[in-house]
């Protein structure tokens, strides 16, 4: 069976920024299932993956717009350090639900000096290309339930 619309594939994967560094990994947390075309996982892997079948090894280069998008500099803001006044101690790397115009928003503690905290709005790899290498274990049919829930249950998928 292929990977198309609406099946449920699962993958062994392995995440590299165009450094070499490990973002992240299937290894040791066990695979990853998902339901193609479903936006479970990032758009450049799906259109990767299509057609591609069990025991097919793919390598995925990635750019930002079809990854986490490009970073936006304005995304970035300082803030008087009194708007966290419920939070003990703030850290680089905390992160944040801020209400935008835009609707809530996950911000990330970048900097801090004195009485400001700089945050930013953007996701932590907008701006990053992506570099997959895929290893495909097993591609089947989705339940009725997996398809009207739009995510795979069990092993590598949801568990509710
Ligand atoms: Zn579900």
């Amino acid at each position: 069976m292929k990977v198309a619309e609406n099946t449920v594939v699962v993958i062994d994967y392995t995440l590299t920024d165009n450094d070499g560094q490990v973002i992240d990994t299937s290894e040791g947390a066990g695979p990853l299932a998902y339901l193609h075309g479903a936006g479970n996982i990032i758009a450049g892997l799906e259109e990767a993956l299509l057609g591609k079948q069990a025991g097919d090894d793919v390598k995925a280069s990635i750019e930002p717009a079809k990854a986490y998008g490009e970073r936006h500099e304005d995304m970035k803001q300082d803030v008087p350090r009194d708007l966290f006044a419920g939070v003990d101690n703030i850290e680089v790397g905390m992160q944040f639900q801020s209400e935008t115009d835009q609707g809530p928003v996950m911000v990330t503690v970048v900097a801090l000096e004195d009485d400001m905290v700089t945050v930013d709005g953007n996701h932590p790899l907008a701006g990053v290309h992506l570099n997959f290498d895929v290893t495909i274990r097993e591609v089947r049919e989705p339940s009725a339930e997996e398809l009207e829930h739009g995510h795979v249950h069990g092993e590598g998928g949801h568990h509710h």
